[in-house]
């Protein structure tokens, strides 16, 4: 709706209005545009302006002029010297004017006003006395309205979920005081209905929306329906009332409390004593005037108190409470309590469960602290009997290899014979010659030559002797170092040579040229093959002569995964192995021999699995057995190159 003044003149106007009355529609802004003309035309046109009442003109323009046009009349009569003019406005209208200053007055309904009052200053100076208000002059409620067979809607919660008709968000009796009361209901109409809708000005539509089943229930200012129904636009018995409620002496249907009725304010601009004027211009209007009967009001009084209508306001938080909808911290935790709550709830669960959580860490960690402390000492216990356990072994090692030098030692004594006989016949024959002055030096140098030669020789003897007896670090072993196979073996030969010599067998070494080096403990390798020649010797007991020999090979072991590895075979014609010594034979103390230990090839089998290697037994095509050990060569040693030579020693 647009702003527009309907001008109702007195005749001191000179040119600018006719006598009488004058009606026409006038454009809002126009309005002060007209104040300005007036201005500038000056004294000699005009003194005063009319004085300009705006009016709410909620039912339209044609409705606000049926109802108001008179009361203005009456006003322009009181003051003939100006005039008055009506200014029909909608809501948005109405505070635009009041803004701008364009109307002296404004006639406009209760929240309104409020709403005036704390956005523009306006003042109350007279509340309507309608004709249906009672003793306390209040006038303005809600009729909630549903049609009168709908069963399901009995009281104001009963609306949730349903489809409401107000006419305007603005709307003081048309919407805000029942919104009023759902809230009391515990509704949120923007919540919990399924639809809210505004019908707008005119509210008829609102009244037939309801009637055709548009809407589910209808909201009207209290006396609407009773005014559509006396205009025979609506049949009041095709309407129920919800939550229906009496006020002594209002003669409407009513669903809420009732609260004061249109007061007319002054804007802050307007002059006091106009305002004045005005006032006792109104309370002066007779009783029954024309202006009061088509305003349906019966006069007007004080102005009443529109706290309650500020308490409404404030409850719902609208109109000069608007800032209330800011939401506050507490608005918040009533809202939300409920996740809040859940929040909260969660948050302890998580700060019980982390407390728990790192109760538990604390306690398995000084659980694993204390399995620790035992792991370590369970470990020192376990590297000291290893290390015993070791020296159990190097002890044993010493003690079987001190056995087989034992066994070999008179033969050993014999093989040392040799060299010191010789040395003593040597030196015999010296001292013979230099007695009968025939010593050619150069001869007899040839004879010391040849001592020096044989003593070499059984220092060489003794030399093998006491490394093997006492290992070749001189503590028993345990000395890993790069070692020649063949060198191993050649030294484990020599050892049992004089044995083998003995008993007319002879051992031949078939050495393969060119191996790689094995990584090893040399005395603990010789002493393996010691311990395999002499098995072998002590198998051929009774065999004859020509056909007791034992060969010793090396060779590289055929090619397979991982490093490669290098074999010796140690091969003899005994009387092989029975199944009692097959199935028993690397058990210690197991032995067939009278005075056997049984500890030789159990040390051996160790000795060879500690290296890396594997030590196993086989029968020899034609009789007798094999003993074959394969040990790894050194990391970083591949197959040496060049010929296969193959040398032989006999006894
Ligand atoms: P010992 O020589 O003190 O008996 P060993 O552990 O060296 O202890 O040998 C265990 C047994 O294995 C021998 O008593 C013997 O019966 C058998 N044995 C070992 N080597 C051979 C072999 N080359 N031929 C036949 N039997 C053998």
């Amino acid at each position: 709706m647009g702003v527009f003044g309907i001008g109702i003149g007195g005749g001191k106007r000179g040119g600018l209005r006719p006598p009488g009355l004058a009606f026409g529609l006038v454009p809002g802004p126009v309005l002060g545009a007209l104040g300005l003309l007036c201005a500038a035309l000056g004294p000699a046109v005009a003194a005063d302006p009319p004085i300009r009442v705006g009016v709410l003109a909620y039912r339209g323009d044609d409705h606000a002029n049926a109802v108001w046009e008179p009361t203005v009349r009456y006003l322009a009569d009181r003051f003939p010297e100006r005039g008055a003019e009506m200014v029909p406005l909608d809501l948005a209208g109405m505070d635009a004017a009041v803004r701008t200053g364009a109307v002296d007055f404004v006639l406009t309904n209760t929240g309104n006003y409020v709403e005036l009052e704390a956005r523009h200053g306006v003042t109350r100076i007279a509340t309507l006395h309608s004709a249906r208000s009672g003793p306390t002059g209040a006038a303005i409620g809600s009729t909630l309205i549903v049609r009168a067979d709908r069963d399901d809607i009995r009281g104001v919660a009963d609306l949730a979920g349903h489809t409401v008709m107000a006419s305007d968000p603005e709307a003081f009796g048309g919407f805000q005081i029942a919104w009023g009361l759902m809230q009391k209901a515990g509704l949120d109409p923007f919540g919990d209905l399924r639809d809210l809708r505004f019908s707008g000005f005119p509210v008829d539509r609102l009244a037939f929306a309801v009637r055709d089943g548009e809407a589910d229930a209808g909201i009207l200012r209290a006396c609407v329906l009773e005014e559509l129904a006396a205009e025979g636009r609506i049949d009041p018995s095709r309407f129920r009332i919800l939550a229906p409620r009496t006020a002594p002496g209002f003669g409407c249907a009513l669903s809420s409390d009732l609260y004061p009725d249109w007061p007319l304010a002054r804007l802050a601009a307007t002059p006091e004593a106009l305002a004045k004027d005005v006032v006792v211009a109104l309370f002066q209007m007779p009783e029954k005037h024309p202006a009061a009967l088509a305003g349906g009001y019966l006069g007007w009084t004080v102005p009443l108190d529109y706290q309650p209508v500020h308490g409404l306001f404030q409850a719902l938080r609208i109109g000069p409470y608007r800032h209330l909808r800011e939401v506050s911290l507490a608005d918040l935790l009533w809202r939300y309590w409920k996740w809040l709550a859940f929040a909260a709830a969660a948050l302890l669960w998580w700060a019980i469960h982390s407390l728990r959580v790192e109760h538990l860490v604390k306690v398995r960690t000084a659980e694993l602290r204390a399995a620790n402390g035992s792991l370590v000492h369970e470990m020192a216990e376990r590297r000291r009997a290893e290390e015993s356990a070791r020296a159990r072994r190097r002890e044993m090692d010493h003690v079987a290899r001190l056995s087989i030098l034992g066994e070999m030692a008179s033969n050993l004594a014999h093989e040392l014979n040799q060299p010191l006989g010789a040395i003593a016949n040597y030196a015999r024959g010296c001292t013979r010659r230099l007695e009968m002055g025939a010593g050619d030096p150069v001869e007899l140098a040839g004879i010391t030559r040849a001592i020096a030669e044989q003593a070499e020789r059984a220092g060489r003897i003794i030399a093998r002797i006491r490394g093997f007896a006492r290992g070749r670090t001189g503590q028993g072993g345990g000395h890993i170092e790069r070692v020649d196979v063949n060198e191993a073996v050649r030294a484990a030969i020599v050892l049992c040579e004089a044995n083998a010599r003995s008993d007319g067998i002879a051992i031949a070494a078939e050495l393969a040229d060119g191996l790689p080096p094995v990584q090893a403990d040399a005395v603990q390798v010789e002493q393996v093959v010691l311990n395999l020649v002499k098995n072998a010797l002590d198998a051929m007991e009774g065999v004859e002569p020509g056909a007791a020999r034992v060969t010793v090979r090396t060779h590289m072991e055929l090619p397979g995964e991982g490093p490669g590895r290098i074999g010796i075979a140690v091969a003899d014609r005994g009387h092989g192995l029975s199944d009692a010594a097959r199935a028993r034979l690397f058990e210690p103390f197991f032995t067939t021999k009278p005075d056997g230990m049984g500890l030789g090839l159990s040390i051996c089998r160790t000795i060879v699995e500690a290296h890396g290697g594997h030590l196993e037994a086989s029968d020899n095509p034609g009789g007798g057995t094999v003993m074959r050990v394969v040990l790894p060569i050194a990391d970083n040693c591949g197959p040496a190159a060049g010929p296969d030579h193959r040398g032989e020693t006999s006894s």
